[in-house]
């Protein structure tokens, strides 16, 4: 198990009011142990990222605790809440809050990297040629990486990651990802991700939870959470390809899975490497349907 890092117990935390009030978490409890690369997965609305806001300090929940070293966070005064999350913090939200006023590399020296290591985050993500334009200016994926290179910057204690590497192509995807694992590997950084890319989750996650309305309805190895249907058929279901059909420019792959088959369009990309009698996990990311072969 090794030593703990992180203790939330009891954390509630709702919406609006009334008729349209909505409770995101309900009493989520969870100890994080130090080094760890936690997955958070569950369908679209189910609190993940209402959970990461909570444990990064930018949601105040409802009720309940989050201890870091002994402190309960949400105990501090806002200053030393600040000073926390700019010391000990490092996260990548959906939606990038990058600071809209300062180019890619006052983002970043503002995060509080020296010039060195700004540098190399920039050469990192290939992004030196882009460091004196202004957030608005960049793609999503550039975005991305810009808030990546920030989280990185102060050599964080804990990282927490919304779908970092949701918007990047495969190339830069599988850089950033081997980049995670080889700071991960110098100096453990607690990680707390949250994805729905079945193949980052078995290459970089060393435990996976699953969140179904607001609460943890599964927590373990990866390879049983992913697998096993009673805790995961919302998420992902495992099964055999009985036949690819193509329509137009898209392709259906027709799954059987216990004495269901589910019908999953793919792309042309998507199919290349699927036959039909291969062993396969099938998944939803965001509304995209995906298909994962399973090793024989
Ligand atoms: P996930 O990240 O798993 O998709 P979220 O944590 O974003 O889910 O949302 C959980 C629930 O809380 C959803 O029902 C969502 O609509 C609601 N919710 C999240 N943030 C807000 C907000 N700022 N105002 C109102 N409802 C919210
Ligand atoms: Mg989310």
């Amino acid at each position: 198990m090794g030593v703990s890092a992180i203790q939330v117990a009891g954390v509630v935390k709702s919406f609006g009011e009334g008729e349209a009030k909505v409770t995101a978490l309900k009493e989520v409890a969870l100890e994080v142990f130090f080094g760890e690369m936690l997955y958070i997965v569950g369908p679209s609305g189910s609190g993940k990222t209402t959970l990461l806001s909570v444990l990064s300090g930018i949601l105040r929940p409802d009720a309940g605790s989050v201890v870091l070293e002994g402190v309960d966070i949400w105990k501090l005064g806002s200053n030393d809440l600040a000073a926390l999350r700019l010391n000990k913090i490092g996260f990548v939200f959906q939606e990038f809050s990058l600071f809209p006023n300062m180019t890619v590399r006052e983002n970043l020296e503002y995060a509080g990297g020296d010039k060195k290591t700004v540098a190399e985050l920039l050469g990192l993500v290939e992004l030196e040629n882009l460091a004196e334009r202004y957030p608005d200016t960049l793609s999503g994926g550039q975005k991305q990486r810009v808030a990546l290179a920030r989280a990185l910057a102060r050599s964080p204690e804990i990282l927490l990651l919304d779908e970092p590497f949701s918007t990047l192509d495969p190339a830069m995807k599988t850089k950033l990802q081997d980049e995670i694992l080889r700071i991960q590997e110098r100096y453990p950084v607690t990680t707390i991700l949250v994805s729905h890319d079945l193949a980052e989750i078995y290459r970089l996650s060393s435990r996976v939870i699953t969140v179904e309305s607001g609460k943890i309805t599964g927590d373990g190895d990866p390879q049983k959470i992913l697998t096993s249907r009673e805790t995961s058929h919302k998420f992902a279901f495992t099964g055999r390809i009985i036949d690819i059909r193509k329509n137009d420019i898209v392709y259906t792959a027709l799954i059987a899975a216990g004495n269901t088959i589910s019908e999953v369009v793919l792309s042309a990309a998507d199919v290349r490497d699927l036959r039909p009698g291969d062993q396969v996990v099938a998944s939803t990311k965001a509304f995209q349907p995906m298909i994962r072969k399973l090793r024989q």
